[in-house]
């Protein structure tokens, strides 16, 4: 057993890896690998906007930003969002469909929602000063423990973790973590390993140093030759950093087929906006819903407009069809142009009845309106498509 590594009485036994190549166990070597990862992060990294100045409104706004999102991505999104809103108090004043709108293509709105929620308690609750204190960090809306920890270490240096999936692939490979990483016993142990690598005074550098590393070096694909952590690197020395981490569990993709319309009338199209709740809270819609087994489609866009706006329509056209993925969704919508099948137009339905109440509100739009109000991707290539194929005319 002398060549092989081994979990044996908690003890690791590690292999012999060739002339040349020096192994430092991590546990051992702590202040080595905290020096080796901060002169490469000193040397290589980005000059990401928000590391200007490390503003905590700056660090906050890019950290929920970046969830789910890829950097050259959010890194756009980013400077627009700043133009519109330079501080908290700007964005604290925002209406609500301002701040989507300049959200919308990143998704799962919610964050959008509670990052406003968040700067206007700043701004009565803690006189227009984000707080330093974790505890209140946490306390605000959308905020929960990685964000918190971010905001906390990278703003305000903080001993405090920073775990995201990029920090979660180099713990697992670093020290070899061979269960999935998000369930027990991975997931404590990760958090665990993360705190005690953060040096004393030096936590801002440290957790932008660990998912920068994670980025760039220690990807999906790792190029251990050029990364700083290798002669501490477990999963690199035992030849099994492309298995870490273990996958966990995914989430099943369900397909959805749906049917929407654009309801025409006097040059003006019909949108209604979503209830508040769910990914897509309080956009703004061409009104539809799913097609059932067996349905036709233009019939679905028939059934859901009379259930959500009491409005009979019939088709006159179809766009296509708009395929989209969110969250666990994969969804084929059908795009209908409708007209009003009684003439003339019925007085508008709204609010609906109670038990079929699917929107908070509805206008008729202008199509130069249409450009201002927040919508869900599908929904706005939708639009474009329209205004564009009506601008060829
Ligand atoms: S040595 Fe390889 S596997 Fe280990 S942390 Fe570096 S890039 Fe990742």
């Amino acid at each position: 057993m002398s060549n092989m590594m081994k979990r044996a009485t908690g003890q690791l036994f590690f292999p012999d890896i060739g002339p040349g190549n020096r192994f430092l166990p991590p546990e051992a070597h702590l202040p080595q690998l905290q020096r080796a990862l901060l002169d490469w992060f000193a040397a290589h990294k980005r000059p990401l906007p928000w590391r200007a100045s490390y503003s905590p409104y700056e660090v906050w706004i890019s950290e929920i930003m970046l969830q789910q999102t890829r950097m050259e991505r959010g890194v756009t999104y980013f400077k627009r969002w700043m133009k519109h809103f330079p501080d908290i108090q700007s964005l604290a004043a925002a209406s609500e469909d301002e701040v989507l709108r300049l959200w919308e293509g990143l998704g799962y709105y919610a964050r959008a929602r509670h990052i406003l929620s968040a700067a206007r308690l700043v701004m009565t609750e803690h006189k227009g000063i984000f707080p330093s204190d974790p505890a209140r960090i946490r306390a605000l809306p959308g905020i929960g423990p990685y964000t918190a920890g971010a905001v906390a270490s990278i703003a305000f240096g903080e001993k405090l973790p920073c775990i995201d999936a990029n920090v979660e692939r180099v713990l697992s490979r670093v020290f070899n973590i061979d269960t999935p990483v998000r369930q027990k016993p991975a997931a404590p142990k990760i958090r665990e390993l993360a705190l005690a690598l953060v040096p004393e005074g030096r936590a801002r550098e440290h957790n932008q140093a660990m998912m920068e590393l994670g980025a760039l070096v220690c990807a999906k694909k790792p190029h251990c030759g050029r990364c700083p952590l290798a002669a501490f690197c477990v999963g690199r020395n035992m030849g099994v950093a492309d298995k870490r981490p273990v996958p966990g569990k995914k989430a099943a993709i369900t397909p959805a087929v749906t049917a929407t319309g654009i309801l025409r009338r006097n040059g003006r199209i019909f949108l209604q906006k979503r209830l508040s709740g769910g990914v897509w809270g309080n956009l703004w819609e061409f009104p539809g819903g799913r097609v059932e087994n067996n349905e036709r489609p233009a019939d679905a866009v028939i059934r859901e407009f009379m259930e959500e706006t009491g409005f009979a329509v019939t088709p006159v056209c179809k766009y296509g069809i708009i395929r989209h993925g969110y969250t666990t969704y994969k969804i084929a919508m059908h795009c209908f142009g409708l007209k009003l099948t009684e003439s003339p137009c019925p007085p508008a339905p709204f609010p609906p009845p109670a038990h079929l109440a699917s929107a908070s509100s509805w206008r008729w739009a202008a199509p130069e309106e249409i450009a201002d109000l927040p919508m869900p991707t599908p929904h706005r290539r939708l639009a474009d498509m329209v205004s564009s194929a009506y601008a060829a005319h």
